[in-house]
């Protein structure tokens, strides 16, 4: 029930644990992460604590890009399989989101006949109609938005493509999620809690927008692709 995500020049492990950790008290039952080099889309998942996750991490994956999330199932058990992030077939995207999907039945039956699902998952049709999209339209932003289009429900989704390094696609719905600024990093997190030991200026937005997240920009867009201009404040929390 918490999504974190880092784009930068530092390793991304602590930021996504830490931030994670800091998500905790949202409530979950799961929990992973996945992050992204040369080598390709490192993946972890776990059933239970971020405790458990942090043992399963491996130390040496070395990344600048990831997303982490916790998950409160509310479709398929609670497993490491259900587990978020979760990748279309060919590996190509990885995607966490927070949320209910109400339509993911229908977008199944009318786009994915041919898919076969490795989890129980609504959110895991978000991902594979992602992939689908791509295929038509040979554009992640494109294919991102044609999907966000199509979801019906509650979300807040963070989406890595494996060919691209620079950019962590995020959108929201009716579920919260901000995205942080920083000087040659920014961070994506469903409560500023989670990230503000990295900044505390952060933009707010709307539902029905999609963002693309890069190291040194961020831009916020309708779901036509027109630019939206929105201004950063500065979250003030105790910690
Ligand atoms: N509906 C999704 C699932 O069951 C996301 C749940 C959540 O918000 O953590 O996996």
């Amino acid at each position: 029930c918490g999504i974190v995500g880092y784009i930068g020049q530092n390793d991304t492990k602590d930021v996504l644990l830490n931030g994670l950790e800091k998500l905790e008290y949202r409530g979950y039952d799961s929990a992973g992460i996945a992050m992204l080099n040369d080598n390709g889309m490192n993946l972890f998942k776990v059933k239970g604590r971020i405790a458990a996750l942090r043992g399963r991490v491996d130390e040496t994956v070395e990344s600048t890009m990831g997303i982490g999330h916790t998950r409160w199932a509310t479709h398929g058990v609670p497993s490491a399989t259900n587990a978020h992030p979760h990748q279309s077939t060919t590996g190509r995207f990885t995607l966490v989101h927070n949320g209910v999907i109400e339509n993911f039945q229908d977008l199944k039956r009318d786009y994915l006949g041919d898919v076969s699902f490795i989890s129980e998952t609504d959110t895991e049709v978000i991902v594979q109609l992602i992939e689908k999209n791509f295929n038509k339209y040979q554009d992640t932003a494109e294919a991102f938005r044609q999907t966000i289009s199509l979801l019906k429900g509650s979300y807040a989704i963070g989406l890595i493509d494996k060919e691209d390094q620079d950019t962590i696609y995020v959108a929201k719905n009716k579920s919260p999620l901000l995205i942080g600024l920083g000087d040659g990093f920014n961070v994506i997190a469903s409560d500023a809690m989670a990230t503000l030991k990295e900044t505390d200026q952060y933009l707010e937005i709307y539902d029905q927008e999609v963002v693309l997240v890069n190291r040194s920009f961020v831009e916020v867009q309708k779901l036509n692709g027109t630019v939206v201009d929105r201004k950063p404040f500065t979250a003030q929390i105790d910690v």
